[in-house]
């Protein structure tokens, strides 16, 4: 598979999702992603996206401040 941006190489990497909902910020470590060697652009399978959506919104009921998960690790 190659970038959408720049037609790079994309490498799998663990990395870690941010995100940022305003008064909470949730960090997900360990995210299984595509990154371009080229750009450093992300891109996520569509599976780990749909399980990253899960994971905040599971986390963001519970925690505020800041909240750090390990993917892997997530019930
Ligand atoms: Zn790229």
């Amino acid at each position: 598979m190659t970038c959408l941006y720049c037609k790079g190489t994309l490498e799998n990497k663990l990395t870690n999702y941010i995100a940022d909902l305003g008064n909470s910020i949730i960090v997900v470590r360990d995210v299984p992603t595509q990154v371009c060697t080229q750009c450093g652009e992300k891109s996520y399978d569509y599976h780990v996206s749909v399980r990253l959506q899960e994971i905040i919104n599971q986390v963001k009921e519970l925690v505020s401040g800041i909240a750090e998960v390990t993917y892997s690790d997530a019930a």
